[in-house]
């Protein structure tokens, strides 16, 4: 029986040529980009500072702005996070007592990192004036993984009432989905994932202000961030982003997220979750909770989220089911778990035909119908 994948928003069906250039760099490059000692090191170091560029311009971001890579997202976050504190060792810009600001709609990734660090983290469930005015940090949704939704508009007018914050956007929905323009949006930073957009697993980064790139504690310390070492006494940092990129890159899936940066793939997209959406309202029983972009989010009468992806999954169907690493706006929606479908421009009109033939057989086999 042939998958029918639709669990894109948690990772994208791979672009083929993004795999491919991720394998002919180790078969036909495989260096470490050291700056500047052999021609095959030289060559992986050009294509990473081609790619930063790629993704700046993708952005539409002026040269204020730099790219750090890291794992993903959530590293991302991590990293801004842990290097904002003001330490003794000179990094950093704000106090613990600092007040940081997310939005309920946050995944856990835009939650964890600032709780575990600072003791005034606010979850907004309405951005309201009140609760930005005295924000040393807001760090909103771009796209949310649980309904789909789009904030960019809530993202330009938060800016505008917190001029002074340090304002992030998690936008490993977001990136290589929708457009992104940092002039417009007015992030100091942004956060995002290559795997949720085709590329390779383990690449991703921060689209950062130099200036605030320049204050944060390296989340890493090793080689290749620093100039100098002495036996005695504080190295001297490399300058940014190399600083902030401690140890070896994932250099083979730059070289994978170079291919992904260049489709443009999400017009399928939308037409196969319409027409998804469209059956699903059809079936008694079911709820639909949310419908946009790439993402389908719906319950079945009686039938836990688990047991609805099992029984998919035996159709051979597989979608993501529970709380979505997003407990927080679940349950403030007091929706609780859900099923979510996630579509990609790799699904045909026959995986939603599959995808509403499964869902609809799910009452009967757990014998309710
Ligand atoms: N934020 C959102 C909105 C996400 O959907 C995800 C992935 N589920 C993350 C952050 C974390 O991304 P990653 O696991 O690639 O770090």
């Amino acid at each position: 029986m042939k998958e029918v994948y639709l669990d894109n928003a948690a990772t994208m069906t791979k672009i083929a040529r993004a795999v491919q250039a991720e394998s002919d760099f180790y078969k036909q490059i495989n260096a470490n980009p050291l700056r500047g000692l052999y021609k095959k090191s030289v060559q992986a170091e050009t294509e990473v500072d081609e790619v930063r560029k790629l993704l700046l311009k993708l952005v539409k971001a002026d040269n204020s702005y730099t790219v750090i890579f890291s794992r993903g997202t959530t590293e991302a976050i991590n990293l801004v996070a842990n290097g904002l504190p003001k330490g003794s060792d000179g990094f950093g810009i704000i106090s613990k007592t600092a007040k940081i600001v997310v939005d309920i709609e946050s995944h856990h990734s835009n939650i964890l990192p600032w709780k575990q660090r600072y003791k005034d983290v606010t979850l907004a469930k309405n951005l309201d004036a009140k609760e930005l005015f005295a924000a040393d940090v807001v760090s909103l949704t771009g796209v949310s993984n649980v309904t789909g939704e789009n904030f960019t508009k809530r993202i330009k007018k938060v800016r505008k009432m917190c001029p002074r914050a340090i304002l992030g956007v998690d936008a490993a929905q977001m990136l290589g989905h929708t457009a992104i323009n940092l002039k417009e949006l007015g992030a100091d930073f942004v956060a995002f994932s290559g795997h949720k957009f085709g590329a390779p697993m383990g690449i991703g980064g921060l689209i950062i202000k130099k200036e605030l790139a320049e204050k944060l504690r390296p989340l890493n310390f090793g080689g290749e961030m620093v100039d100098a070492v002495s036996i005695e006494g504080n190295p001297t940092y490399s300058e940014i982003p190399y600083r902030l990129e401690a140890g070896t890159l994932s250099v083979g899936a730059i070289f994978g997220l170079k291919e992904a940066l260049k489709i443009k793939s999400d017009a399928n997209v939308e037409k196969l979750r319409k027409q998804a959406t469209v059956e699903l309202k059809k079936l008694k029983d079911v709820k639909v909770l949310a419908s946009n972009g790439l993402i389908l989010t719906f319950q079945i009468k009686e039938v836990h989220p688990h047991d609805v992806a099992q029984i998919l999954a035996d159709e051979g169907v597989s979608v993501r089911a529970g709380w979505l690493c997003a407990e927080p706006f679940l349950r403030f929606k007091e929706w609780g778990p859900v099923v979510r479908a996630s579509f990609s421009t790799f699904n045909t009109s026959e995986d939603v035909k599959r995808f509403v033939s499964a869902v609809s057989s799910v009452r009967k086999k757990m014998k309710y119908v």
